[in-house]
C-alpha cells in the first residue's frame, strides 16, 4: 500500500476551539514554524466548539474571582478535578477571553455601560458567563478561522488521523498515519510535536448532543499509545435533548437549559409536573439530578408517546417565549413541535465527556512530543463539568498547548524517524474492513448505542455495568468478523463508519469498566447500588490503560494541591453551595 509522506513541525489534529487556538499560538510565538492542521472535516465547520450555545465561563466582574471560579469547578467537580488544571483554567480563561476580544475580534453581548454581559450558569455562585446571543461557537469559531488563515498554517481538511507514530528509537512521539478520506489514501506526517485536540464526544450513546465526526477516535488512539484515560465513567448527560422519533438527526440535540432556568416545567405522560418529587430545586436543579428524574419517569413507563417526558412553556406566554428563545422554537417547528404554546418531547442526551487523557497544565503528556488539550483530556471538570467552562478549557488549553509545542520545537531541532512496525500496523488496521464480508455496519452501532443508553447510562449498577461491558466485547468481536461493501476508498463512508466504529465501541468498554471500578456516586456517575458519595478526603481517579487486548484499571488517590474538601479559598463557601441552577442556564 502506497503511503504518501509529508514533514512539519507541528502537527494539529482537530480543529475545534483547541486545534486552532494552539495553532494560532504556535504562529504567533514563531512565525516561522511550519504548522499542519489535519481535521476529518473542513475547518472551522466541525466539532462542537462551533455548536457552543450557551457561553464561556470567566470571572470578570467586580465582586468575582479566579479563586471564586475555581471553587465551583471543584465543588461542581465533586473534588475530583485535577486542581492544578481546574486553577489554569480559571486563571488562564480571563487572559483568554480578552484576547478573543481583543485580538481575535469576536464580538460579545455588552451591558449598557459597555462592559461584557456576562449570565448565569448552572451550579455557579457568581453570574460569570461571556456570550454571543445563544450562537457564542459560532462566532468563536469563525473568528478564530479567519485569523488561523490569515497565519498561514498548512491544511488537511478531511484527513482523518488513525494512528499516532512512536519513534523507531523509543524517544519518542515521530509523527501520525492518517487517511486522505478524498482519496482513500494514506498520508504519513513526520512531526517534531503532535498535538491531539479531536474533542473525544461520548456519541456512542442512544441520544448524544456532539457532532457526527466525533467518535473518540483520539482517546483511542492515546490508549494505543499506552497512555491512561482518567475518570472515563464520568458522562454528562443533558436534561433535555429534543425527542423527535428515530427519523431525524434532530433527536438528541440540545434544548437549552435557560428553559428550564426561565421557569419551564417538565411534565411527564400523564401530566403530572414530577421534578419536585426528586429534588426541592425542581426543574431547576443541576443537570444530573433532572437527568435521573427525567430517566426514572421513562424507567416506570410514565413517558410521552415517543417514550421521553414533555417540556412546557406555554404558561410563560408564547409571545415571550418565542422572543427570548427563537432559535430553540424554530429548532422544534422543524420536528413539529410548538415550543412556545404546547409540548415538547424532550429526553436525556450524552453531552460531554468530562474523562480523558491524562496530560498535565502545560499541556504536554507521558509521551515526550505529544501533548492534548480540549474535550479529548480529563482531570480538568473532575466528576462533572459547569456549562460554561467546556469552551474555556479547549480555548484556555489549546492556546497554552500552541505556546508549549513552539518552544518544544524550539529545543528540538530534528523529527524522529518512525517506528516502522508502527506504520504498518496504523495501515493494516485500517485495511482490516476490506478483507471480510460487508455486514450490518448501522445495525451494530445503533445496538451499541441500545446497550451504552441502558445499562452504561444515566443511572447505573453493578449488574448493568456487567452486561454492558460483556455486550459491548461482543459487539467488537461482531465488527471484526465484518467489512465494507466496496473496495473503492475515496470517500467511503462505509469505511469510515466502520472506523468510527472500532474506536466507540473500545471507549464504550472504557466507559463501562471505570463506572464498574467507582463504586460511590460522584456528578454525573450515579450507581444505584452505591448510592453515597463516599469520604471526600478518600476521593480518587480511576485510570485504565490498555495492555495488549485488555484493559487494565486502576484508581489513583486525587490529590487536593490547593484546597482540601471542607475548606475554601473564599470566606463565603466554606461547606460548598447547593446543587441549584442559579437563574440559570447552560450547556
Ligand atoms: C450542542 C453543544 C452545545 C455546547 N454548548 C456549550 C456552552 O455553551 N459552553 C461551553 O463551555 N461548552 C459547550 N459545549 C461543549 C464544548 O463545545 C466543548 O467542550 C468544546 O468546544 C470542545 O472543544 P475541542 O476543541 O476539544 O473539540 P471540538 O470543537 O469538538 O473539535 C474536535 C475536532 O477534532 C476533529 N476530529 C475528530 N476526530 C478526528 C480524527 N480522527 N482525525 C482528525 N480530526 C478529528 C473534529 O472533526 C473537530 O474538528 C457544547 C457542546 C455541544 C455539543
Amino acid at each position: 500500500m502506497m503511503i504518501e509522506t509529508g514533514k512539519t513541525d507541528i502537527l494539529i489534529i482537530g480543529t475545534g476551539g483547541a486545534g486552532l487556538f494552539a495553532a494560532l499560538h504556535a504562529k504567533q510565538a514563531n512565525p516561522d514554524l511550519d504548522v499542519t492542521l489535519a481535521v476529518k472535516g473542513l475547518v472551522g465547520k466541525c466539532g462542537c466548539t462551533r455548536m457552543v450555545q450557551g457561553g464561556y465561563n470567566v470571572a470578570l466582574a467586580a465582586g468575582d474571582s479566579v479563586e471564586r471560579h475555581f471553587m465551583d469547578t471543584i465543588v461542581g467537580g465533586k473534588w475530583l478535578p485535577n486542581q492544578d488544571l481546574a486553577w489554569r483554567l480559571c486563571e488562564k480563561a480571563v487572559e483568554r477571553v480578552n484576547e478573543l476580544e481583543n485580538e481575535v475580534g469576536c464580538f460579545f453581548d455588552r451591558n449598557p455601560d459597555g462592559s461584557l454581559h456576562q449570565k448565569a450558569f448552572a451550579g455557579q455562585s457568581f453570574d460569570r458567563t461571556v456570550h454571543k446571543s445563544d450562537l457564542t461557537g459560532i462566532e468563536i469559531i469563525n473568528r478564530l478561522m479567519e485569523k488561523v488563515w490569515a497565519a498561514q498554517v498548512n491544511k488537511l481538511e478531511e484527513h482523518r488521523a488513525i494512528r499516532l507514530i512512536r519513534a523507531a528509537d523509543g524517544s519518542g512521539l515521530a509523527g501520525a498515519m492518517l487517511i486522505d478520506m478524498r482519496r482513500g489514501t494514506y498520508r504519513y506526517i513526520a512531526a517534531k510535536a503532535i498535538l491531539l485536540a479531536t474533542g473525544a464526544g461520548p456519541t456512542m450513546y442512544r441520544y448524544h448532543t456532539p457532532s457526527g465526526d466525533k467518535t473518540c477516535d483520539g482517546l483511542n488512539m492515546a490508549l494505543d499509545l499506552g497512555l491512561g484515560l482518567r475518570d472515563m465513567e464520568m458522562v454528562q448527560f443533558h436534561p433535555t435533548g429534543l425527542l423527535g422519533g428515530p427519523d431525524t438527526r434532530m433527536t438528541g440535540t440540545v434544548l437549552e437549559e435557560g428553559l428550564r432556568g426561565a421557569g419551564g416545567h417538565l411534565v411527564n405522560g400523564e401530566g403530572e409536573r414530577f421534578m419536585f418529587g426528586y429534588h426541592e430545586a425542581g426543574e431547576r436543579a443541576t443537570r444530573d439530578i433532572v437527568s435521573r428524574g427525567i430517566y426514572q419517569e421513562m424507567r416506570e413507563g410514565r413517558t410521552t408517546p415517543m417514550g421521553g417526558v414533555y417540556i412546557s412553556m406555554a404558561h410563560l406566554g408564547p409571545d415571550h417565549v418565542a422572543e427570548r428563545f427563537p432559535g430553540m422554537v424554530k429548532r422544534c417547528r422543524d420536528c413539529g413541535f410548538d415550543l412556545a404554546g404546547g409540548l415538547v418531547e424532550v429526553v436525556p442526551t450524552a453531552h460531554y465527556m468530562m474523562g480523558g487523557v491524562s496530560f498535565s497544565a502545560d499541556t504536554s503528556t507521558e509521551i515526550d512530543g505529544l501533548f492534548a488539550a480540549g474535550e479529548d483530556c480529563g482531570g480538568v471538570h473532575g466528576a462533572n463539568r459547569l456549562g460554561g467552562n467546556g469552551v474555556a478549557n479547549s480555548t484556555v488549553f489549546g492556546g497554552i498547548a500552541g505556546d508549549s509545542m513552539a518552544a518544544y520545537v524550539k529545543a528540538r531541532k530534528t523529527w524522529r524517524d518512525a517506528d516502522q512496525a508502527e506504520l504498518d500496523k496504523a495501515v493494516a488496521e485500517a485495511e482490516y474492513p476490506f478483507s471480510k464480508p460487508s455486514g450490518d455496519l448501522h445495525g451494530l452501532r445503533e445496538a451499541l448505542a441500545h446497550t451504552m443508553w441502558d445499562d452504561v447510562g444515566v443511572m447505573r449498577d453493578a449488574a448493568g455495568l456487567e452486561r454492558g461491558m460483556k455486550t459491548v466485547s461482543g459487539y467488537a468481536k461482531a465488527l471484526m468478523d465484518m467489512g465494507v461493501s466496496s473496495q473503492n476508498r475515496a470517500f467511503h463512508m462505509e469505511w469510515h463508519e466502520w472506523l468510527n466504529v472500532k474506536s466507540l465501541t473500545r471507549i464504550s468498554e472504557v466507559i463501562a469498566l471505570a463506572a464498574l471500578g467507582r463504586e460511590n456516586s460522584r456528578g454525573a456517575h450515579y450507581r444505584e447500588d452505591f448510592p453515597d458519595t463516599g469520604a471526600l478526603e478518600e476521593s480518587t481517579n480511576t485510570v485504565i490503560h490498555a495492555k495488549g487486548d485488555k484493559l487494565e484499571l486502576s484508581l489513583e488517590k486525587v490529590d487536593f494541591s490547593i484546597v482540601k474538601p471542607g475548606e475554601s479559598l473564599i470566606d463565603d463557601m466554606a461547606g460548598m453551595p447547593s446543587p441549584i441552577v442559579a437563574g440559570g442556564i447552560s450547556s
